[in-house]
């Protein structure tokens, strides 16, 4: 579900709501191209949206877009290669549930290969690629471990990867931090909010027409406006 669920990708502007001169891949010679970032007040803080040229957009807050996947992703964490899917607002907690899949799977590995020294020692001298198991299922334990352990304390203080990495709350409080218990509700257990890109009207348009599509945006988004959440 981590890899086929929508990250929360961010529908694109409608081009034609903007003035051809602007639409020439973001190097027009206009002097108000590309337009200025807005800044928007959240719990008290103020953020910078800035402008994304592809998507022709003011990004949400906490959004990022993807070079992988070309799209802008709300609450943007990482693009991960292993699923070859952005990690984001829709399927972050599938990633966490995946990552624990896959290290109670090694560690089952681990325990049948390395449970018993006598039935371990006696399989590595008959299957010597037991032990490549054995060593291949603790190396993947022990990173697992820790990119869980790092999620987790992400988790706790509402942050995303790339957040940490970016720091751009270093000089002012976080407005998103709302306690330890607050912050593992809202990544976790808060109901997540529904796709804003309607993939498969743009599927079906393609089937039935035999000719590609933009997919359009899902809701009343598809000019492009941008739904803040809880930004005050
Ligand atoms: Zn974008
Ligand atoms: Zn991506």
């Amino acid at each position: 579900m981590a890899a086929t669920r929508d990250p929360g990708i961010i529908p694109r502007n409608n081009p034609a709501a903007l003035s051809p001169s602007s639409l020439e891949d973001g190097t027009t010679d206009s002097a108000t191209w590309p337009p200025p970032s807005r800044f928007l007040v959240v719990n008290g803080v103020e953020v910078r949206l800035k402008f994304c040229r592809t998507c022709k957009i003011h990004r949400a807050p906490r959004s990022y877009h993807c070079a992988v996947c070309d799209n802008c992703v709300g609450k943007f964490d990482q693009h991960c290669p292993w699923i070859s899917q952005c990690v984001g607002l829709r399927n972050y907690r599938f990633y966490l549930l995946l990552m624990c899949s896959a290290l109670a799977f090694y560690a089952f590995i681990l325990k049948l290969d390395a449970a018993n020294a006598e039935v371990f020692s006696y399989l590595v001298t008959a299957l010597p690629e037991t032990f490549a198991l054995a060593a291949l299922s603790f190396m993947a334990m022990c990173v697992l471990a820790c990119l869980l352990a790092s999620h987790a304390f992400l988790v706790a203080k509402n942050k995303t990867s790339h957040e940490r990495y970016k720091g751009p709350y270093r000089s002012s409080p976080d407005p998103y931090d709302k306690g330890v218990v607050g912050n593992i509700k809202e990544c976790l257990f808060d109901k997540l909010p529904p796709p804003r890109v309607d993939f498969r009207a743009a599927a079906e348009a393609e089937q039935n027409f035999g000719s590609s599509v933009q997919p359009s945006a899902g809701g009343d988004n598809d000019d492009g406006e941008l739904n803040f959440g809880s930004s005050r």
